[in-house]
């Protein structure tokens, strides 16, 4: 594979410069820029209102889109997940969430993931490598494509969610570019305010974030609340214990806009850390921090070989309601896409459908609640 430049990690400014460097004006970028970012195209030769000469002489040096569809899945409940490549033929992983008022894409940051969180099946990929810019923009550009039609204006406002693979904090830099090219009004116009990153509590990054004028919103994956069972079930916590996560978080708060609040993410393990002493040493932790956070309660994705079950759907509300009683806002995160590998924590370059385990029809009844598919 020659090197190319990859011009969908390319700022508009970048964009003009790069034309001119070929010699060619400057509005030349700025059409360039237009014809990837507003009306996703995926290949030099569709973009007809440039000269020819010029778009073979582009050919030569530069690519618009570096990933192919390996494969593409689609869920009972509608959602899509894509399975790409790129061109040094490791997995990049996409999922179309369509929901009633709004459709929210889920995009990975890195291919694999370096952390080693026990109940996540990417873990089990290790870190492949982090993606580039241009990356993280095309699988946006590919799944409105393939949700909406090539190029079709979006019908509805769209959110982002950088929960896919691998962990965003420590793809920074490529990640803040990727959003500042989607912000711009001439291109996808996908607005900071409208993209929540999702981090398993990188510190130094959450300060970072904190600095940042036009920053997306933040979730924190908790999973525990006591540093002992979080060293396990997330070892990154060795490294930042949950007295600095929540420091951190909490200096952060200082940031937020009036009506912003940023959320926890917590994943229920059946039986690890969804007791209701749990709940109140997860209530006690946040208000001892005097953080007026919301937390979301995920219910575990179970794929073989995690070795966890989701935590039954009473025990979800009773934890939820412990939380409450305690001034916690809380609530029940439906999984979406379980049956595709696209639920959180689930993406793993699957390359087939799910095959949820055999249930117990006798003994465990409310199980079947617990896998809604
Ligand atoms: N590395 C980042 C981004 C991934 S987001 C982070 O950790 O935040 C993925 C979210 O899914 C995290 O909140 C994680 O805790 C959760 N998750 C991981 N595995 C899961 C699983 N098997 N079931 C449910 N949620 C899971």
């Amino acid at each position: 594979m020659k090197d190319v430049v990859n011009l969908a990690g390319l700022t508009e400014p970048e964009l003009i410069s790069f034309a001119e460097t070929l010699g060619e004006p400057a509005y030349r970028g700025r059409q360039i820029f237009a014809a990837m970012q507003h009306r996703r195209l995926r290949s030099f030769d569709q973009m007809t209102d440039l000269p020819k000469a010029f778009r073979e002489k582009l050919s030569e040096q530069a690519t618009v889109a570096t990933l192919t569809l390996e494969s593409r899945y689609l869920s009972e409940d509608g959602t899509r997940r894509y399975l790409m490549k790129t061109n040094d033929n490791l997995p990049v992983e996409t999922v179309f969430i369509p929901e009633e008022r709004r459709d929210t894409i889920c995009f990975s940051s890195q291919s694999g993931c370096p952390l080693q969180c026990t109940f996540c099946l990417t873990a089990q990929l290790g870190l492949l490598r982090s993606l580039s810019s241009g990356e993280i923009v095309e699988q946006i550009i590919f799944a409105l494509n393939d949700a909406y039609g090539p190029g079709v204006k979006v019908p509805r406002g769209v959110n982002l969610v950088g929960m896919g693979a691998g962990e965003p904090f420590l793809n920074f830099d490529p990640l803040m570019k990727a959003l500042r090219i989607m912000a711009n009004p001439e291109g996808l116009f996908i607005v900071p305010n409208r993209v929540t990153i999702s981090t398993a509590g990188i510190v130094p990054r959450i300060q970072e974030l904190a600095t940042i004028a036009d920053r997306p919103h933040l979730a924190i994956s908790l999973a525990a609340p006591t540093d002992e069972l979080r060293d396990e079930l997330m070892p990154i916590n060795k490294r930042w214990p949950l007295e600095e996560l929540l420091a951190a978080c909490k200096e952060f708060e200082k940031s937020l806009k009036p009506g912003e609040r940023f959320t926890f993410e917590y994943v229920m393990l059946d039986g690890i850390n969804d007791s209701d002493q749990h709940a109140r040493q997860l209530a006690n932790l946040l208000n001892r921090h005097g953080l007026s956070a919301k937390v979301n309660l995920i219910p575990h994705n179970p794929a073989d070989p995690l070795p966890y079950l989701p935590s039954h759907p009473e025990r979800v509300e009773s934890f939820k309601a412990l939380l409450e009683s305690k001034g916690i806002h809380a609530f029940v995160r439906q999984p979406r896409g379980r049956d595709i590998y696209a639920a959180c924590g689930q993406l793993a370059a699957r390359r087939e459908k799910l095959i949820l385990p055999q249930l117990d029809e006798n003994r465990n009844q409310d199980r079947k609640a617990a896998f809604p598919i």
